[in-house]
């Protein structure tokens, strides 16, 4: 296999993948030619270069995009990520994953999605502030609390959502709390969103288990990522149904124990020391390494294209629950279901994250709060509904989980443009 191939096979660019995994539904679908044109491609696009002053007294210069996929059954919706891999391509996929997914647990939302390029693992709190408050600045020509309402992604979270709700909010004279969801709770943030992600994982990997016969307790899980998904995923298995959580990575690397880690342990040691290597009772292993042991679930919770044509077939998990977006190509998508691997695809694996900023949003617009335990009673009623229907549409179109959550979205938002009709 030569260098560039493996590559291609290894990295393929997140928007060619998620246009693919949309064509695959759309054939199936017999989508008309004109509304595949146009649920192919994004709808809007952004890009902004903004300056901000670093701590050094130098000005550095940014670059951030804001892409809205589809906005035909309600506000744009979708985090904004940090992270210094950050492209065009890349957000438009995220974009257009986020429009799937509010369709398939039927959040009134379209897809939208940003990110800058930066590391903000080197940034000052004051840095990523000035960064955070500049881009907002940027993005308020589109955001807004009933046409754009970003939330948290990967290296993204409540601060980052305070500063965005802090500016919008002064550029307008008065508090606008709706304008940003996954906010702290004391300035309209919602109980139970800080794990909203990881327990919506959680639901879904309790109801893929039952259907394979597999019992949890004692079930063993590895997690890719140890963030604000992985690392509730993986507390809610270990404290919650009994679960052995044996190896856990972050971007630094891994480590694995057979014997089982203590979740919240890890928490702790990644918090003091800035990664997870060198926990004490675990040896080290590497994040390719980690997707193959031999496991009962696979918690992806990191970035795209862990899981290729690659590595698919050393997949031993019997269970994949996809915490990240897009971590899995098409090619490994196939070989997986050959292999009868269960994946439980990312646009609802970790809706839960999407679903409660909806509950928050709805909580702002109303000025009135709910408890923790309504919040994640509504959760689970949309999480195992949603699976339900994913799981049916599976079987009864003989198709694998993705295609068959993309089945029920494409469809969804399909009818949604069709009723609209075409403007003007
Ligand atoms: N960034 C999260 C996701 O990929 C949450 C989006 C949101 O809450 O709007 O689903």
């Amino acid at each position: 296999m030569s260098q560039a191939t493996l590559s291609d096979i290894r990295h393929p660019n997140p928007y060619e993948v998620a246009q693919r995994q949309f064509d695959i539904a759309a054939d199936r679908l017999g989508l008309k030619e004109s509304l595949r044109r146009t649920l192919r491609s994004t709808k809007r696009e952004l890009t902004v270069n903004f300056p901000v002053g670093m701590d050094n007294g130098d000005v550095e210069i940014f670059t951030g995009y804001r892409v809205q996929h589809n906005v035909a059954r309600g506000p744009a919706k979708g985090g904004i990520r940090y992270h210094p891999d950050v492209t065009l391509d890349e957000v438009r996929a995220l974009a257009m994953w986020m429009t799937w997914k509010c369709a398939v647990v039927k959040l009134p939302y379209g897809g939208a999605k940003g990110g800058v390029i930066c590391e903000p693992k080197r940034m000052s709190l004051r840095e990523q502030e000035g960064l955070t408050r500049r881009f907002t600045t940027e993005l308020s020509i589109i955001i807004g609390p009933d046409s754009d309402i970003p939330a948290p992604d990967v290296n993204t979270n409540p601060q980052t959502m305070a500063w965005i709700m802090d500016t919008y909010s002064q550029h307008h004279g008065y508090s606008i709390p709706s304008v940003v969801t996954g906010k702290p709770v004391i300035v309209g943030g919602s109980e139970g969103r800080a794990d909203a992600t990881g327990r919506g994982v959680v639901f879904t990997v309790e109801e893929a288990a039952r259907e394979i016969g597999l019992d949890l307790a004692g079930a063993t899980v590895a997690v890719q990522g140890y963030g604000n998904a992985g690392s509730v995923a993986a507390k809610l298995l270990h404290y919650d149904y009994g679960a052995k959580v044996i190896a856990i990575s972050d971007s630094q690397g891994g480590v694995y124990c057979e014997a089982g880690i203590d979740p919240d342990s890890a928490v702790h040691y990644k918090g003091q020391n800035g990664s997870l290597s060198g926990l004490p009772g675990t040896e080290p292993i590497s994040n390719d390494d980690l997707l193959t042991l031999p496991c009962d679930v696979l918690i992806p919770a990191a970035l795209e294209n862990q899981i290729s044509a690659y590595n698919a077939d050393s997949i031993q998990a019997k269970i994949i629950a996809e915490a990240a977006n897009g971590p899995t190509t098409p090619e490994a998508d196939e070989i997986l279901y050959g292999n009868g691997r269960m994946v439980i695809p990312d646009i609802i694996a970790n809706a839960g994250g999407v679903t409660v900023s909806y509950f928050e949003w709805v909580q702002d617009k109303q000025a009135f709060f709910w408890t923790e335990k309504e919040i994640n009673q509504k959760l689970r009623q949309i999480m195992t509904s949603s699976f339900a229907d994913v799981l049916t549409m599976a079987k009864r179109e003989q198709v694998n989980m993705r295609t068959a959550a993309y089945l029920l979205a494409v469809d969804r938002v399909a009818t949604a443009s069709a009723v609209r009709g075409l403007y003007p």
